[in-house]
């Protein structure tokens, strides 16, 4: 059966490339059934902090990539990793070595004069018909593991495909410290074996890290999981991707404005295609996500296409996805959403013209507060002395209308217009920077019905001042 994981280190928030790495993890096990897990790989005790696992749960949440069983944390399984380090040595695949740091340092050395790669000699490593030094007194061993010189081992990578390297090339590993800590490598096969991973996907920073951690597997008598390493996000400019090109962490797009969904939607195109569909909904991603698909190369990133993406998802998508995060921005900007009309009501009016949240939020504030001020230009240009005459006529029209809706409200406006002998305009502008501080708001009759009568009477009035 098909089990993914995504493993972060958790030493900041979740960043882009995590969250699509993670998001390629869970639609890969959402196609076929299978289940994806989240573990945590907090042996890093002076980078890993708790904060920055709540800033990666944040991030998950919000995307709604929920692990399908509890959570993995390495600080936990410590037992577990020096039982399996028992078993090694017992089994002969690991082995103790007592080498100090100066011969060691001697050993670099000499090799960079030679101009070697700098490799452990196996000075410790058991041979058949070898004789191994008495173990100087008083010095702890470190554990490595007991790679094998032959062959090759063969990585059939379902995005880059086939890896070989040759055994030759691989010293043996530390896999225990001399204080019994065990290493980074060690316990990502032992996890991933316990948590039976049948695929791991990962970032390609950790390609070279493949051939040892599969060898691990086979000393443990198991095979090893497929590997499908993805490769990096570079800006547009085709650089490693920095805070210049655009948020880097995901929950910074929350604040910017976008959907949940279209996040996902826009991290999935990042290095994935469907034929040239571009946008897909939740079940669509799950059914056709494939590695086949995945492409080698770095994916670009787009802010320009992210906020495309997350435009055509807040104009369809359901209100009851869009609402929350509305009320979340409202809140965010300390206005309270009770204070004005249905956040429904609003967002149907606003999303034609709004690509965030944000902005929503920002154009529809005046319908859940006072206006502190006109933007200036706005009130310059349209709160003109030949405007007053035309807002004391409304504020009498619109008083006096039977219903309000946009109907009644409509026809007062009209009304007016004719009147005074201008286009609709001239009434319309004035009103705008009258009720909501600015020149732009969906059309009048819907701004000045949302907004409700008496915010619209007392507004006006406030204007003639
Ligand atoms: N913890 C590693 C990282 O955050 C991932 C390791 C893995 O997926 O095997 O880069």
């Amino acid at each position: 059966s098909i089990v993914t994981r995504f493993a972060p280190s958790p030493t900041g928030f979740l960043h882009i490339g995590g969250a699509r790495t993670a998001l390629f993890s869970y639609l890969y096990a959402r196609r076929r059934g299978g289940r994806f897990l989240l573990r945590i790989e907090d042996t890093d005790r002076e980078r890993s902090t708790q904060s920055a696992v709540d800033a990666i749960f944040e991030g998950m949440a919000w995307l709604g990539l929920k692990s399908d069983f509890e959570i993995v944390y390495q600080t936990q399984r410590f037992d577990r990793y020096r039982e399996v380090i028992a078993q090694m040595l017992e089994a002969g695949t690991a082995y103790h070595c007592y080498a100090s740091k100066e011969e060691l340092d001697a050993l670099r050395a000499q090799q960079q004069a030679n101009r070697e790669k700098p490799r452990y000699d196996g000075r410790w490593r058991p041979e058949p018909g070898k004789t191994l030094p008495a173990p100087p007194d008083g010095v702890k061993p470190v554990v490595r593991f007991r790679n094998p010189v032959d062959g090759d081992v063969v990585i059939d990578d379902l995005i880059k495909g086939r890896i070989t390297v040759a055994n030759r090339e691989l010293d043996d590993l530390i896999i225990a410290r001399a204080d019994g800590t065990p290493t980074y490598n060690f316990c990502v096969v032992v996890d991933d074996l316990d948590m039976g991973i049948s695929h791991v996907i990962r970032g390609d920073d950790h390609v070279n890290n493949t051939p040892r951690q599969m060898n691990i597997f086979r000393a443990l008598g198991a095979e090893p999981p497929a590997y499908a390493h993805v490769s990096m996000i570079l800006g547009g400019d085709g650089a490693k991707l920095s805070k210049r090109h655009g948020a880097l962490g995901v929950m910074e797009y929350r604040a910017m404005g976008f959907l949940p969904e279209a996040m996902l939607n826009y991290l999935v195109r990042l290095g994935w295609s469907h034929g040239d569909q571009e946008l897909f909904t939740r079940e669509e991603m799950e059914r056709y996500f494939d590695f086949d698909h995945v492409s080698s190369a770095p994916a670009r990133f787009d802010m320009e296409k992210a906020y495309w993406v997350n435009h055509q998802y807040l104009k369809t998508a359901d209100l009851a996805v869009v609402e929350p995060e509305f009320d979340w921005h409202l809140r965010r900007m300390n206005l309270d959403p009770a204070a004005g009309p249905a956040l429904s009501e609003v967002i149907l009016a606003q999303r034609e013209r709004c690509r965030t949240l944000l902005e929503m939020a920002e154009k529809s504030a005046f319908l859940y507060s006072e206006i502190e001020s006109y933007n200036e230009k706005d009130a310059s240009k349209h709160l003109t002395i030949a405007a007053a005459d035309i807002l004391k006529a409304l504020i009498e029209r619109l008083g006096a209308l039977p219903v309000w809706d946009a109907e009644a409200i409509h026809g007062a406006v009209h009304g007016v217009a004719e009147m005074h002998g201008v286009g609709l305009g001239k009434v319309a502008q004035p009103i705008r920077v009258a009720v909501a501080g600015m020149a732009v708001s969906p059309p009048i009759d819907e701004t000045l019905r949302l907004l409700g009568r008496d915010r619209t009477i007392m507004r006006l009035g406030a204007a003639l001042n």
